[in-house]
């Protein structure tokens, strides 16, 4: 026996003895599991492009309804509108993962939110009833994509406007005004996106608070993800710092675990358009049209009080629109 076995003879002996003694005098070890990441769930080692300079003048101004609102009996025919009657269904690309604007509601397990309203209201003016429409759940990064492939009629989906997308789809006036901020845990001791720098920061991927993460002059490190709920396990589990949006998402995942809390001022504004397929400028406008009589016949309003009131507080005025044509 050379001397290291004689060693682990020695401590097995006396691990024995210490086994029949009292057990109170060894405190319990603790051991973590290693916790998987969401599917999709990335450190950027290469974190995105900050965001680019608006180059197209102001972004939010889109075109200017045409006369008053046709009834859903009187649509153009050859318009795009008709054409959408004329599949049966109004299809829309919402989010099934933001509490209050397009969440899954566990009660009734149908998708539903503020997001969702405004789809039946655009569903409403071209059917006359709001239950003409067919959701289509998508993550951030798809958004674009299926507008582009034909797939969905509109995208109606927390979705900010912005020069860039302006190049791959058009958008209506915006009908909700967000600001990014930060959420953490409470007690965590980071104030804002500026107390962040070399903490991870999680985002989906596709979206504009990704990039913003990534422009932070603080130089937070992007974590990207493919759904805002993915962000808020990761909180939970300690595998991000905070999760960086829209203060209206950020509202939601709040909610949802009483240990988090948003901080800091907002760092970018992210004003809500509607998306829908480059060059269809009757259904801008008809679309225009339709927010702008829920701007002022207090459907708007009712919307917000009825999905956002009580996590954003008291309703806002509606978003002016700014018309370019
Ligand atoms: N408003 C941001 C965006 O359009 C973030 C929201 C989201 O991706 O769902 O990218």
């Amino acid at each position: 026996m050379n001397r290291r076995s004689i060693t682990a003879v020695l401590a097995g002996a006396l691990l024995l003895v210490a086994g029949c003694g009292t057990s109170a005098a060894v405190p319990p070890t603790e051991v973590s599991a290693k916790v998987p990441l969401p599917a999709g769930a990335t450190e950027l080692t290469e974190p995105p492009a900050a965001p680019p300079a608006a180059d197209c003048g102001d972004p939010t101004a889109s075109l200017r309804p045409q006369g008053a609102l046709p009834a859903p009996n009187a649509l153009p025919p050859g318009s795009t509108m008709a054409k959408i009657k004329a599949k049966g269904k109004l299809v829309v690309g919402v989010d099934q993962n933001t509490f209050r604007f397009g969440y899954r509601d566990p009660f009734t397990g149908s998708v539903s939110g503020f997001d969702i309203d405004m789809a039946k209201a655009i569903a409403q003016a071209i059917f006359g009833t709001p239950s003409a429409v067919q959701l289509r759940i998508l993550t951030s990064s798809q958004r674009i994509p299926a507008l582009k492939a034909g797939d969905v009629d509109i995208v109606i989906r927390t979705m900010s406007i912005n020069c860039e997308r302006l190049k791959d789809v058009a958008f209506s006036s915006v009908y909700y005004e967000a600001g990014q901020r930060v959420l953490v845990k409470k007690a965590s001791g980071f104030t804002g996106i500026g107390s962040l720098g070399g903490k991870r920061v999680c985002a989906t991927d596709g979206s504009t608070s990704l990039r913003n993460i990534a422009g932070a002059p603080s130089k937070p490190v992007p974590v990207q993800v493919n759904d805002w709920t993915d962000c808020l396990v990761m909180l939970q589990q300690n595998q991000v710092d905070a999760v960086s949006t829209d203060d209206t998402i950020l509202a939601g995942l709040a909610a949802q675990d009483p240990f988090t809390e948003m901080v800091g001022k907002p760092f970018y504004s992210e004003p809500y358009g509607m998306a829908m397929p480059k060059g269809q400028t009757d259904f801008v406008r008809f679309v225009n049209a339709v927010i702008e009589r829920m701007r002022t016949d207090g459907s708007w309003k009712a919307n917000y009080n009825r999905w956002l009131a009580d996590l954003l507080g008291p309703a806002p005025a509606p978003p002016a629109a700014k018309y370019r044509d």
